[in-house]
């Protein structure tokens, strides 16, 4: 019997289905660690993070996809603790900013490993990671291609070509990516100018959960590494940018499903190609929980309001893009619609309508967020005067 793979059967699955999502049970913080994390005291809404499962991840991805190597994008969680576990791991980075990377070189990463994968970088910017070592820079347009090489001729290249972000959560096609019409004009300018334009990358959309975007991005990667060598340059990175989707409420492919189908499309890549690439919420997002509090509740036109006292701009800003939380508590009664707002005063401060949480919940009630240790800490704002979230690490 010809064994089916799972990239087969999704495909079949996808108008059936989904019984094909969760092959591999995805892990989150054990919760008796929050509430000893809890019991020592609680001033502020915290995220507690286990670093063991960061390992586990990093372990995971690399061995779903052993021919391409990660460089954590920094931006998910770049407290320090998890950056050293990356260290630790072999886990390369990618960065957008000189902040990052004077973070990571302060914790001795050397600048080769880190990827300055922003398509949009200020000349002063440049200037500074050129004078710290770092050796590739991201583009994706004639201009960006001509200020990098003004600065540093030497300068490896990579290019961001557009690719579907079908099924992602946050779409980022048109804001970044080189249409494929435009590719020849870049690729003639980086030959006039000497420029060693060496690689491709692409970004399929954060919490992609269609695998055939990597699929398709791969593809068109292969189409422009042939251009590449038909004009006489060199290829040789493939940069399959971040992506990689957590589990919360919604089903997503497994890293093991998503590999399935990466793997085979870079089957056939030269063995001088280096393959890399960027995740950042596959990496974190499992290993922490975020804790915050109700500060109090109010009952307006009978309709019930909650307020905690982490919101928008406490570290919760992916509910306003439509990314659904599970929410836990410890009350029991029975389940009726909250809408749930943060503690500012500003309108666009409310997370959620209509969310089905116990009758019972009460101000001082504890709000328990677990798979929260992407993109919630790092966007954090003390706007309105209010604290930011404290990381707790394990
Ligand atoms: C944000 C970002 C990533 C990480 O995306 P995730 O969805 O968190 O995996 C990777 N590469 C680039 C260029 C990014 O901007």
């Amino acid at each position: 019997m010809k064994r089916q793979t799972a990239a087969t059967s999704l495909r079949q699955a996808q108008t059936k289905s989904e019984s094909i999502f969760d092959t591999h049970p995805e892990v989150r913080l054990d919760f008796s660690q929050v509430k000893a994390a809890l019991a020592t005291g609680y001033q502020k809404p915290f995220l507690l993070i286990d670093t063991a499962i960061i390992r586990n991840k990093a372990r995971r991805f690399k061995a779903a996809l052993p021919r391409v190597h990660p460089h954590y994008a920094a931006k998910a969680n770049p407290d320090p603790h998890v950056l050293k576990t990356m260290i630790e791991e072999q886990v390369g980075f990618e960065i957008a900013s000189i902040a990052e990377l004077d973070m990571l070189m302060q914790l001795g990463v050397p600048a080769t490993e880190i990827f300055y994968s922003n398509p949009m970088k200020a000349r002063a910017y440049l200037e500074y990671a050129a004078s710290k070592g770092v050796e590739w820079y991201v583009l994706d347009s004639v201009e960006e291609l001509r200020k990098i090489v003004s600065i540093k001729p030497d300068a490896k290249l990579y290019l961001r070509i557009d690719t579907p972000n079908i099924g992602s959560d946050w779409p980022l096609a048109g804001k970044f990516g080189t249409h494929l019409g435009d590719v020849a004009e870049i690729i003639e300018e980086a030959v006039r100018l000497k420029a060693d334009l060496a690689g491709v990358t692409f970004h399929v959309g954060s919490q992609c959960r269609n695998p055939q975007n990597w699929r398709v991005g791969i593809e068109r990667a292969k189409q422009v590494f042939a251009e590449m060598r038909n004009a006489g340059l060199k290829p040789r990175l493939l940069n399959i940018g971040g992506g990689y989707p957590v589990r919360h409420t919604k089903p997503i492919p497994s890293i093991e499903v998503i590999a399935e189908v990466i793997n085979e499309a870079i089957a056939d890549l030269p063995a001088d190609i280096r393959v890399i690439a960027e995740p950042g919420r596959y990496l974190v997002s499992d290993s922490a929980c975020f804790v915050c509090r109700v500060v109090g509740t109010a009952t307006r036109n009978g309709k019930r309001w909650m307020y905690w006292d982490a919101g928008i701009f406490g570290g919760l800003i992916e509910v306003s893009e439509g990314l659904r939380y599970e929410i836990h508590t410890e009350r029991k009664g029975s389940s009726v619609p909250w809408s749930i707002a943060g503690p500012t005063c500003d309108s666009v401060d409310v997370l959620m309508q209509e969310e089905m949480l116990p009758n019972d919940l009460q101000e001082n009630d504890f709000i328990f967020i677990p798979n929260t240790g992407a993109y919630t800490t790092s966007y954090a704002t003390t706007f309105n005067g209010f604290p930011l979230p404290d990381v707790r690490v394990l």
